[in-house]
């Protein structure tokens, strides 16, 4: 299966200007004309306000690469007076197939319940766009053991979800511990995560979700990319803070398509 990269730029860079250097530059790098980066999906989650332009960017006519558009978040609500929300229809008419839900800092920094996640996900879903669900546990005492937490924070977002969606879910396991500290878990670590959560997920969605594309997410880097990948169990990864190097993040795609 192709391993699926995300990048999360969360709330960087600071000007549209920035950004579209950021994007040009690394579009430079893994296109470099080999047709080399063929076998992962790659989707990029830059800030809302910059969903526009990196759009028109990745449609120019002769670009081969597959690069896709992903929102780092969406509200709940289809329409209405919910001032500073952004809608699933919004996001979609800017091109994103996209979102991510769920991610440790809209938990900890805007107290983004389970329930809140809950009441996401299927809105998104019936919208066509992809999913891509964050978990993880804020602290692991014991390392051969993956915390209830992330069972149960599966379990509460896909609870209600309809089968007929499982092809649209991706769910990223982001141990919070691992997030911007420089520490990734190990691939093994990560590995039980996967397990625990196809697990759970097969207990709502049934037999389909037995492929369901797990990810990994928490301190990636060009160095550390291939520990991860090489495992069958681990669909992809999701970036934080490498994906806003275009070196760096250019190195990782091209790792996981070699
Ligand atoms: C993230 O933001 O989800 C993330 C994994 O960040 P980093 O790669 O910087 O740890």
């Amino acid at each position: 299966m192709a391993k699926i990269i995300v990048a999360n730029w969360k709330m960087n860079p600071q000007t549209s200007k920035e950004a579209e250097q950021i994007l040009v530059s690394y579009l430079k790098l893994v296109k470099g004309g080999r047709g080399k980066v063929k076998s992962s999906e790659i989707v990029i989650c830059p800030p809302f306000v910059y969903l526009n332009s990196f759009r028109k960017k990745l449609q120019t006519p002769n670009s081969k690469l597959q690069i896709k558009l992903g929102a780092q978040d969406v509200f709940w609500e289809e329409e209405g007076a919910f001032t500073g929300e952004v809608s699933v229809k919004m996001i979609s008419d800017l091109g994103c197939s996209h979102v991510i839900i769920g991610h440790s800092e809209r938990r900890r920094y805007l107290n983004e319940t389970d329930e809140m996640i809950n009441k996401k996900v299927p809105v998104a879903l019936k919208a066509g766009l992809k999913i891509i669900l964050c978990v993880g546990e804020h602290h692991r005492e014991n390392i051969h053991e993956i915390p209830k937490v992330v069972e149960e924070q599966v379990a509460a977002a896909l609870n209600g979800v309809q089968k007929s969606h499982v092809g649209k879910i991706i769910i990223a396991y982001e141990p919070v511990w691992a997030i911007g500290t420089g520490t990734p878990d190990t691939p093994e670590g990560a590995m039980m995560a996967a397990v625990l959560i196809r697990k759970t997920a097969m207990n709502i969605l049934g037999l389909a979700a037995k492929n369901l594309p797990v990810l990994y997410g928490g301190s990636v880097s060009a160095l550390n990319v291939e520990k991860f990948i090489s495992h069958d169990g681990i669909d992809g990864v999701l970036i934080g803070g490498a994906s806003l190097d275009p070196e760096e993040f250019a190195k990782i795609v091209l790792s996981a398509n070699s």
